[in-house]
């Protein structure tokens, strides 16, 4: 990274009517990393994504990216500046084609040209998308669904990239070429990532720095090989004994 902020959160408080999700939650990411967001179950780290993305409004706190406040705007205005967000459980359309779902992550770019170029170099980064690229999504396997997903967020060509549990119900084999692209987005095309994942182990393994979290608070930060050490959350999340 380069050290300069792009996304903070400050104090943010975000709830589900009465539940309170995220209990002050600071944070930042810098420009240029892959910053991991883990926690066990129900931790908020789901919640954290979403109020980064605008599909939640926080309820107080502050949330700025490039210098400007995010807080309380529009989902698809916070994407046009640049943020975009693979949701959990990879929601492509299953009825659409390979192609037609990229199309449709494309919506908002006007220029056709522009939108081939993404295609073609998403199919760069997901050979095995443009293998399929006329196969229907639904009939694709978990694996590819979850690659179709994150090539249809990059349509937008984000700035940031918010991914959440993007190993969720894969094979070892696809884990590992779903991080290894994570990786070559950041490292080839300077994407900034943020992280949510059980897999806590892969995740700290390619991120630089790490956030913990529990019950809707940071327990704990830093540079992702420290936290992969520490004693705590090697018993809580890396399944130590
Ligand atoms: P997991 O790893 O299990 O997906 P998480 O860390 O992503 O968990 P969140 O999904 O952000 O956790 O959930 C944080 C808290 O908010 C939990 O207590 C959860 O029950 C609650 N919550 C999440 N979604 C809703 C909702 N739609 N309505 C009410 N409460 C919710």
């Amino acid at each position: 990274g380069t050290g300069t902020p792009m996304l903070e959160l400050h104090d943010v408080h975000t709830y589900y009517g009465h539940i309170h999700a995220l209990k002050g939650i600071t944070m930042t990411v810098n420009e240029g990393e892959i910053v991991a967001l883990i926690g066990g179950n129900g931790a908020g780290k789901t919640t954290t994504l979403r109020t980064i993305s605008g599909m939640m409004k926080p309820r107080s706190g502050a949330l700025s990216y490039q210098g400007k406040t995010i807080a309380g705007i529009p989902a698809h205005h916070i994407m046009q500046m640049g943020i975009s967000h693979v949701p959990e459980g990879r929601r492509i359309f299953p009825q659409l084609t390979v192609r037609e779902n990229l199309d449709v992550g494309a919506y908002t770019v006007t220029d056709k040209a522009t939108v081939e170029a993404r295609v073609q170099e998403g199919f760069g980064y997901f050979p095995r998308l443009k293998e399929r690229e006329h196969q229907v999504g639904g009939t694709m396997s978990g694996g590819e669904q979850q690659m179709l997903a994150i090539a249809r967020a990059l349509m937008v060509a984000p700035k940031l990239l918010l991914l959440d549990e993007p190993s969720m119900g894969l094979s070892p084999l696809f884990v590992e070429a779903i991080f290894d692209i994570v990786q070559k987005l950041n490292s080839e095309h300077g994407t900034t990532v943020l992280l949510v994942e059980q897999n806590a182990n892969m995740a700290l393994q390619i991120a630089h720095r790490a956030y913990v979290m529990q019950t809707g608070e940071i327990k704990l930060s830093g540079i992702a090989s420290d936290i992969a050490q520490d004693e705590s959350v090697r018993k809580a999340y890396l399944g130590d004994e």
